[in-house]
């Protein structure tokens, strides 16, 4: 591990003043579980950490009025027990209560997950201290080095959103679940304050994979939001793995349902596990409205969601998986009542 400095600001606009003095080598940190993890692999290297978690009034959810609002520094394990949460947005709770561990849900914050990086095994292997693939070009942690996960070990890679650069899975559950629900951040800034989608946080790798998440230079999550429906009742977040707890999404979905009787009014559909960033299913969505919620319905839908998917050599599975997934998951939230 390299050396570095360390501060934690009592305040947002001390920490963003604290982040422009610092200059390039700066980094936020929160609950440190992904980006301690990533300094131990020598993958990121900041010189300047800003410890987020001494400002004050970040770590509240709100739920009066017309949206949620979780405060960035809320830990996941807090906001999965929260009983509005449970209740009235089932697919928020079960986003985040079927990510990780206790211990890491207790220590991660809903701000930071927003930012983990990807799970990829050729990314995460820098210096080649992971056994499985040994030392290996990746576009996203070397610019143009190259990429060794595509035509390599490739089972657990998107098969949505990848590039001739890059086909690393983008790895969180909790985006997902908000970018069905057109979540947004609150963001702070050297330049002032700001709003902007969760969704369009998340870049296509493209040529450029390194270049990750929409954020300007020195911003700062304060909070997310997310608006009232009565969707959210009629909502499950659905996780498929290699075992059933403390892994990583081979195929998910999280859905929300408006039902006018026994006939969809409006769907949302996002898929994780499966791409290179939190997946949108629009024409899945589209295809539902005016229909019941059936086994064939639900199985169309899902291969809607997947229809321009490609697989490489090992991840071909992926595309009938994450298409029942989405199946599963429109059976499971139409049985939740209003
Ligand atoms: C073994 C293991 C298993 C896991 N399994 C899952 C899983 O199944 N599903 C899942 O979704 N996640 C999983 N995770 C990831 C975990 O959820 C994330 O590590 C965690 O949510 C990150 O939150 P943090 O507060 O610890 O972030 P940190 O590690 O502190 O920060 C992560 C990144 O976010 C930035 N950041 C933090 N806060 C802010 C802010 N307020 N504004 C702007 N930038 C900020 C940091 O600069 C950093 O780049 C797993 C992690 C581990 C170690």
């Amino acid at each position: 591990m390299k050396p570095f400095t360390y501060a934690r600001p009592s305040s947002a606009a001390e920490a963003i003043g604290a982040f422009s003095a610092a200059g390039a080598g700066a980094r936020y940190i929160a609950g440190g579980t992904s980006l301690y993890d990533l300094m131990k692999l020598d993958i990121e290297r900041p010189q300047h950490l800003i410890d987020v978690t001494g400002i004050a009034g970040l770590d509240r959810v709100e739920t009066a009025g017309d949206q949620l609002r979780f405060g960035a520094l809320v830990p996941m394990s807090v906001a999965a027990g929260d009983e509005t949460l449970l209740r009235d947005y089932p697919l928020l709770a079960e986003a985040l209560w079927k990510a990780a561990s206790q211990q890491l849900r207790n220590m991660a914050t809903v701000g930071g997950n927003l930012f983990q990086r990807t799970r990829c095994m050729y990314f995460r292997n820098g210096n080649g201290n992971l056994s499985t693939v040994g030392a290996a070009p990746c576009n996203k942690r070397e610019p143009g080095a190259g990429c060794a996960a595509i035509g390599g070990l490739d089972r657990g890679q998107a098969v949505l959103g990848q590039s001739a650069s890059c086909n690393a899975v983008s790895p969180g559950d909790w985006p997902v679940a908000l970018t069905a629900m057109d979540a947004a951040v609150e963001l702070l800034g050297p330049d002032g304050p700001r709003t902007a989608p969760v969704a369009g946080l998340y870049r296509l790798p493209g040529a450029t994979p390194h270049l990750e998440f929409a954020l300007k230079p020195g911003e700062i999550v304060t909070a997310i939001t997310v608006p009232k429906t009565p969707a959210g009742r009629r909502s499950t977040y659905h996780k498929i793995r290699d075992r059933e707890s403390y892994a990583f999404a081979l195929a998910s979905a999280a859905v929300a349902l408006e039902m006018e009787g026994d006939r969809v009014a409006s769907a949302r559909i996002a898929l994780g596990g499966v791409a290179t960033r939190p997946w949108r299913a629009s024409a899945a969505e589209r295809m539902l409205v005016g229909r019941r919620i059936d086994a064939d319905s639900s199985m169309e839908a899902g291969r809607a969601a997947l229809a321009g998917a490609r697989a490489g050599r090992h991840n071909g599975f992926k595309i009938e998986l994450a298409a029942r997934t989405v199946a599963d998951a429109l059976l499971i939230a139409a049985r939740r009542t209003a």
